[in-house]
């Protein structure tokens, strides 16, 4: 086999605005392994926040690419994952980047879809929210006409008025709302009152409320919210979902944080086993690595996959939007297809 690489700056629709920063652009890199005449993408998405740089990523892509370039093939997929993760006590995305190009070359090799793969069969097209990041007024309605097309809208939060935030939103939509407040709340007697109010709101779900750090004032308003309260900077991979347990009432799985979708559908059975609800999200990713996530979808009981929708220059082409829903096609691996040259080297 052979592993390439290519780091590509994914570039957004309109500035993308969260409590801690505001941000035009999100470095990605992506993967390529070969075996024969097949190829498998991958994506490693970086957004700033996740502490994870593309020169780190790359180092780890070069320690990793001995291994997968010595190896004859890419069976048995699960033992060389577990080589891949030994890499490196980090590198989360170049992980999932690797595991993710590796189940798509694995699944052209067997002229089957990843969900075929597997044996899930095949997630009816489903409702996604569409995120609508900080910005001013203006903008805030302009993204909410962009969105018209879905029926369920995501708004990140953390602001120093996030009832304002939300008067604003439903000043020109009614749809359902998921609130992202990105660790922007302290004060567990303001997050119990935000929850009750957002609840009548129509808000379906808050996220990740609190900081990582609060787990404990986490959990006592965990207990008397109206609403789910997911876990996002809380869980990143499979070990984590044991430290939140009681904290929370679901988390927010994203192929960025849990090194792939071999790790990430165990902490669906995970999650199941330990009665949370299951978010399926994503960075502000591709097709490649969103359309990698929605073989998963028919596990979710909420659906977060809306980013290729809010960039503009996405190499790929993978699940299509229809009507707020999120539709996977037939095509073997993870149902991509490259629609503008890059430059894979190494
Ligand atoms: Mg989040």
């Amino acid at each position: 086999m052979k592993l390439n690489f290519c780091p590509y700056e994914l570039e957004f629709k309109h500035p993308f605005g969260v409590s801690s920063n505001i941000r035009t652009h999100t470095p990605t890199v992506f993967v390529r392994i070969e075996h024969e005449e097949f190829f498998g993408y991958g994506e490693a998405c970086l957004p700033k926040y996740l502490g994870e740089t593309t020169a780190d990523t790359i180092a780890f892509l070069m320690k990793a690419k001995k291994l997968i370039d010595s190896l004859a093939s890419p069976f048995p997929g699960r033992e060389i994952l577990d080589r891949v993760d030994a890499l490196s006590e980090r590198n989360n995305a170049g992980k999932a980047a690797i595991d993710i190009a590796l189940m798509d070359l694995i699944g052209k090799l067997s002229k089957q879809p990843y969900y075929g793969l597997m044996g899930f069969g095949k997630s009816k097209p489903t409702l996604t929210s569409s995120t609508i990041g900080l910005d001013d007024d203006e903008k805030i309605a302009q993204k909410i006409a962009e969105a018209a097309d879905f029926k369920i809208l995501k708004i990140k939060a953390g602001t120093a008025d996030d009832k304002a935030l939300v008067k604003r939103v439903r000043e020109y939509t009614d749809k359902p709302l998921y609130v992202d407040a990105n660790q922007g709340w302290t004060d567990k007697y303001f997050v119990t009152d935000m929850l009750f109010w957002l609840h009548q709101q129509n808000v379906l779900l808050a996220e990740q409320p609190m900081p990582v750090h609060m787990l404990d004032e986490t959990a006592d308003v965990t207990a008397i919210s109206p609403i789910p309260v997911i876990a996002d900077e809380s869980v990143k991979r499979l070990g984590d979902i044991e430290k939140i347990k009681g904290a929370f009432s679901g988390i927010n799985i994203k192929l960025m944080k849990s090194t792939g979708l071999s790790e990430a559908k165990a902490m669906i059975d995970s999650a199941k086993a330990n009665n949370l609800k299951v978010m399926l999200g994503c960075m502000a990713e591709s097709s490649c690595a969103t359309s990698a996530m929605a073989q998963l979808m028919k596990f979710g009981d909420f659906i977060d996959l809306d980013a290729p929708n809010l960039i503009v220059n996405d190499p790929f082409t993978g699940v299509k939007f229809t009507n707020g829903k999120v539709e996977l096609n037939d095509e073997y691996g993870i149902g991509v297809t490259r629609n503008r040259s890059l430059a894979f080297e190494g």
